[in-house]
């Protein structure tokens, strides 16, 4: 066996990381400072959304090649993960940001009322058109990373949880996967908030993420396991993740309940708030320092890319390949 390889951090970026440093025949051990349930990682708040295409309306072109590469890896290494598609609807008013969004994004089809309700009935003749983008998915990331830890442990990872580790005080090759505990180390590094609410309603049932067009950010409703819903999310550039705020809460929950009425009966189960680590440019950033790799600057993307910062990451210490687009050296 290889030389062993230690990953700080088991959010999304960590965990693919090392599980396919495992796959490649190494020795990994994650070093994790929470508990199992994750609570404090930007991981476990996410939406989960693997939509390299609709992405395509403001995220840079690395994010879109990534994005694609890593919903090959989904399906591969998770066959379960929900690979049906995405759904972008818009009310009347907002037609002209559906009509920027089919101009901007690619892989989508244009379809009308009847295809709507066969592929999601719950919203038969509530909207005239969509966009539909077949070859997007959507995981759900509190059973994702619990899977993904238990796949790593499979092929013989470890994941110590509880330990609090200076990836600079590690042996050997090290890749930190801090996300935003890594920011005293980079100052570049920021936080940007996302809020989200979850629902529980058995009164109606989606397959996939819906979208809405919205003039401040784009909110979704992404379907969850036992009649739950996330609904998502703000894009706030403030470091202040106290809590959600009342105006928040109430433009999701309007937008989801402007998706379908029957969202006004539902039980609201948690509001959720997170920060998001972020570059300046948006972009997410391999950096080689020696045998200290960073991974970082996942932003609004992490689970959408991660698989293919991982396997770069793998390919780099297997054999040395560069990706000259997300990896700098110093
Ligand atoms: C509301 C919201 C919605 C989102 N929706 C989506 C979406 O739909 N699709 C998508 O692709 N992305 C989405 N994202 C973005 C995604 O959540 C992030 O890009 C991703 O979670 C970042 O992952 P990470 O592994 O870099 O960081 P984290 O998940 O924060 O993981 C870092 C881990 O490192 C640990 N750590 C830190 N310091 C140490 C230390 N010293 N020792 C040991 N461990 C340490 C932390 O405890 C943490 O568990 C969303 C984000 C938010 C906030």
């Amino acid at each position: 066996m290889s030389e062993p390889v230690s990953v700080v951090g088991a959010g999304i970026a960590g965990t693919w990381t090392a599980l396919l440093l495992a796959e490649s025949g190494r020795r990994v051990t994650v070093y994790e400072r929470q508990d199992e349930a994750m609570t404090g990682a930007t991981s476990h708040w996410a939406g989960g959304m693997l939509a390299p295409d609709c992405e395509g309306d403001g995220a840079e072109p690395v994010v879109i090649r990534l994005g694609h590469r890593s919903v090959q890896l989904w399906r591969s290494h998770l066959p379960e993960t929900p690979l049906n598609g995405s759904l972008v609807v818009s009310h009347p008013r907002d037609r002209a940001d559906l009509e920027r969004l089919a101009r901007q994004t690619a892989g989508h089809e244009r379809i009308g009322a009847a295809r709507i309700g066969e592929i999601e009935p719950a919203l038969a003749g509530r909207f005239r058109e969509a966009l539909f983008y077949p070859g997007e998915g959507h995981v759900e990331p509190r059973r994702a990373l619990p899977a993904l830890h238990a796949k790593l442990r499979s092929l013989g990872g470890e994941i110590r949880f509880g330990a609090d580790v200076r990836p600079e005080a590690l042996d050997g090759t090290v890749v930190d996967c801090r996300g935003l505990g890594a920011r005293e180390a980079q100052p570049e590094l920021r936080g940007v908030k996302g809020e989200t609410v979850l629902v529980e309603t058995a009164e109606i049932a989606l397959s996939r993420p819906v979208r809405l067009m919205h003039p401040r950010w784009p909110i979704y409703v992404i379907p969850r396991a036992n009649n739950r819903f996330l609904i998502g999310a703000s894009t706030i550039e403030t470091e202040d993740a106290a809590g959600v705020t009342l105006r928040s809460a109430l433009e999701l929950m309007t937008a989801a309940y402007t998706v379908h009425p029957a969202f006004g009966e539902a039980r609201i189960v948690e509001l959720g708030t997170a920060l998001r680590p972020a570059y300046p440019d948006h972009s997410p950033r391999i950096a080689v320092a020696g045998r200290q790799i960073t991974v970082n600057g996942l932003y609004r993307h992490g689970f959408l890319i991660a698989p293919a910062l991982g396997e770069l990451v793998a390919n780099y210490i297997a054999e040395g390949t560069r990706d000259n687009e997300v990896m700098r050296w110093s």
